[in-house]
């Protein structure tokens, strides 16, 4: 029995609904799936029921965009109360200012000369919590870029010149508001930061778990990872981090987490 606790679908940047996600995952054999979208539960409900549909154990679950000290990292919330209306309103506070991002980008590309709206990345979004992704998509659908990749190293990602800062909760603030609602807070895809040093105070602020598997950790990586769990007595999570097809071969089932791992996390979360 594998589960994969890392994935999204159109209620932020994925490009599947829950029930072709679900359907992924049912092909591939997966048993416990989550949703992670980026500061939205929205699809938590209607992923909970296409998984139920397919025998497939569904837990809620969410990507929060933090900083700690001013660097930017994922948590991800496993186990949250949908209905926890402290949540509702601190995702809706940060869907906001995502929206208002998406405006402030808009204007810079205009003001390099791209013939783009908001409306155009709005309706191609489509959700409570659009992103970047988006903003790229609509670049490459208007023939500015090729691809989406090439829409975050010439324009959007940090630096480049469509970049606007964004506010975000604290680390800790998305903690404390994860174990509020009940959950499990867990430090996503830590290999992609090259930061490790953030771990120590991620811990003493709450943190249960690490996303030791994923898609891009190597072997000698997730070692690590599994190691640096052990020394703090963290949970073990994992997931494929997948966005549908947009990035190519959709990753659902890439990573395998093995289910001892969610029993232990379903433990932790009971007691
Ligand atoms: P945002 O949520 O607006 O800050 O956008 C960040 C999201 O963009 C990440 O969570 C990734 O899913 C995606 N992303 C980051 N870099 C790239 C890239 N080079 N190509 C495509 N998508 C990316
Ligand atoms: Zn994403
Ligand atoms: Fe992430
Ligand atoms: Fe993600």
């Amino acid at each position: 029995m594998y589960a994969d606790l890392h994935l999204h679908t159109h209620y932020s940047d994925g490009t599947y609904t829950p029930e072709e996600l679900a359907e992924r995952g049912r092909e591939r054999g997966i048993k416990v799936m989550s949703l992670t979208d980026h500061d939205t539960i929205d699809g938590c409900k209607q992923m909970a029921v296409a998984c139920d549909d397919r025998n497939i154990e569904f837990i809620s679950g969410c990507e929060f965009t933090v900083e700690l000290e001013g660097f930017e990292l994922h948590l991800l919330g496993y186990f949250l109360d949908l209905e926890c209306a402290r949540l509702i309103e601190q995702l809706e506070k940060y869907q906001a200012v995502r929206q208002n991002r998406i405006h402030e980008m808009v204007f810079k590309l205009n003001e390099l000369g791209f013939k783009i709206t908001s409306d155009d990345v709005l309706d191609i979004a489509n959700c409570n919590s659009p992103g970047r992704p988006h903003i790229g998509r609509v670049m490459v659908a208007k023939g500015y870029c090729r691809s989406l990749d090439e829409s975050f190293q010439k324009y959007l990602k940090k630096g480049k010149p469509a970049w606007v800062p964004k506010s975000k909760m604290t680390a800790s603030q998305a903690i404390n508001l994860i174990h509020e609602a009940g959950g499990l807070s867990v430090i996503a895809h830590p290999g992609l930061y090259h930061r490790d040093d953030v771990i120590s105070p991620l811990v003493v602020a709450g943190l249960d778990g690490i996303e030791c598997f994923y898609t891009r950790h190597s072997t000698p990586m997730t070692e690590h990872y599994l190691m640096l769990a052990e020394q703090h007595a963290l949970l073990v999570t994992g997931g494929s981090d997948c966005h549908g097809d947009n990035k190519g071969q959709p990753l659902i089932g890439g990573v395998k987490l093995p289910y001892a791992y969610v029993e232990k996390m379903k433990l932790a979360v009971s007691t």
